[in-house]
């Protein structure tokens, strides 16, 4: 069997959905197959301000109208019986996300999951429904109740015996009798809540799919023709890769590279499932395979990871920071969930480079400030050259300034700069 993941930009109007429908007809036996799709266009973005707004108890009347008119506009263009049950379905959908918006919970984020996951619902119910009309048969499948995980809202981890039986169970059976479509990106609890794992989590979602089901193949169809060794619209050389090792995409969606969710290759490498990224603009065009292949690429490639922090512990009286602090520091990190990109440690400081998330880089901030002089420095960007060499330093035009932190390893560059100095 196969799994397909669509994007949102693969769905984010009645044409894009066309051609998805096309992409499944000619590209699949229509049947054996499991398709991921993620919310359409920028939908995630979109219930996420209505979050926002309501915690800040703002009006979100529009937002909601605007989320209500997208799907009902795409709907309209592409069924024919303007009677179908999906319109009522979708102003169902979003009547359900409303009422959980109101109910109470423990926490913002525990609120976030029970919401954000309503983009997910809509676009599957629409593509299900959309293509039983055009005589391919589907099966649609509430992903919340296969992708089992813990409570950890916002990035939930996987309970793989569970979501294993879950899905051993059932999808044999539904995959004999036609395309099995569900939501990417949402998972559910034990308890019956929904989660998510993460943003622009969906190819993950697709990957546990695979996994669970040993399948033979995951296609992700992207709006790029593949993986590209470079970011096309910063970097004036790029070149598209055919084949990459398991190992060597790993570590680019490490860095930052955004064509890929960066816990898809894990689960496809451990059970040697390959992994195509094609595009759904020219999908007979050859993308990138990656799978376990022997030959690293050693042309550069730069990866920018936006959205990064600087922090700065300084020691108040003298103390050797390398005195245990340094394990401390980034114990909490570890605990609030706070990813660190880049160390650097020296006799009165340490530095680190994290994600930007304001609430838990102001929660660690507190729970430091008695003890060291902190520097916060926000809106940068971490910039990794990897198979780097004299050309693509000098090709980034860097005015040492802007450099917060610089890190060499034998073939890797890390810089941490201001945003928008590359
Ligand atoms: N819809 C989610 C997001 O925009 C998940 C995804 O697209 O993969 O982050
Ligand atoms: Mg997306």
């Amino acid at each position: 069997m196969k799994v397909f993941k669509f994007g949102g930009a693969s769905v984010k109007d009645a044409a894009a959905v066309r051609n998805v429908k096309d992409i499944i007809k000619d590209f699949s036996d229509q049947k054996e197959l499991v398709v991921v799709v993620s919310a359409m266009g920028k939908t995630t973005n979109l219930i996420e301000k209505i979050v926002v707004k309501f915690i800040k108890n703002d009006n979100y009347s529009t937002e909601i109208e605007t989320l209500k008119s997208f799907h009902l506009t795409i709907a309209d263009e592409l069924f024919i019986n303007k009677e179908a049950s999906i319109f009522n379905q979708i102003e169902k959908i979003i009547h359900d996300l409303e009422v959980n918006l109101k109910l109470r919970y423990f926490s913002n984020d525990e609120l976030y999951d029970q919401v954000v996951c309503y983009g997910e619902l809509l676009s599957t119910h629409i593509i299900s429904a959309y293509l039983n009309q055009e005589k391919v048969e589907t099966k649609f499948l509430d992903a919340r109740i296969y992708i089992q995980t813990d409570e950890h809202w916002r990035e939930a981890s996987i309970d793989w015996n569970w979501t294993t039986k879950m899905i051993k169970a059932d999808l044999p059976e539904y995959l004999q009798n036609g395309i099995v479509v569900t939501q990417g990106f949402i998972g559910g609890t034990v308890n019956n809540k929904s989660t998510t794992l993460g943003r622009e989590g969906s190819d993950y979602t697709a990957a546990i799919f695979a996994y669970c089901l040993d399948a033979e193949r995951v296609c992700v169809w992207k709006d790029v023709p593949g993986i590209m060794s470079s970011d096309p619209r910063r970097i004036k050389e790029v070149e598209k890769f055919d084949k990459l090792p398991y190992k060597y995409a790993a570590e680019l969606t490490y860095f930052g590279a955004s064509v890929i969710h960066n816990k898809t290759i894990r689960p496809l490498a451990l059970k040697n499932i390959p992994l195509f990224v094609n595009s759904f603009l020219d999908p007979k065009a050859k993308g990138t395979s990656i799978g376990d292949f022997a030959d690293f690429p050693t042309t550069p490639s730069v990866i920018f990871k936006g959205n990064q922090t600087f922090i700065r512990f300084e020691e108040q009286d003298y103390l050797n920071v390398s005195k245990g602090d340094l394990g401390v520091i980034l114990t909490e990190c570890a605990r609030l969930n706070i990813k660190v990109n880049m160390i650097k440690n020296s006799a009165l400081s340490l530095s680190i480079c994290v994600n930007h998330r304001q609430d838990k880089i102001e929660k660690l901030i507190h729970l430091f400030d008695d003890r060291f002089k902190i520097e916060m420095i926000k809106e940068l960007e971490l910039v990794t050259i990897k198979n780097y060499n004299e050309d693509s330093i000098q090709s980034l035009n860097l005015s040492l300034d802007d450099v917060y932190m610089r890190q060499y390893s034998r073939d890797t560059l890390q810089i941490v700069v201001n945003e928008g100095s590359i």
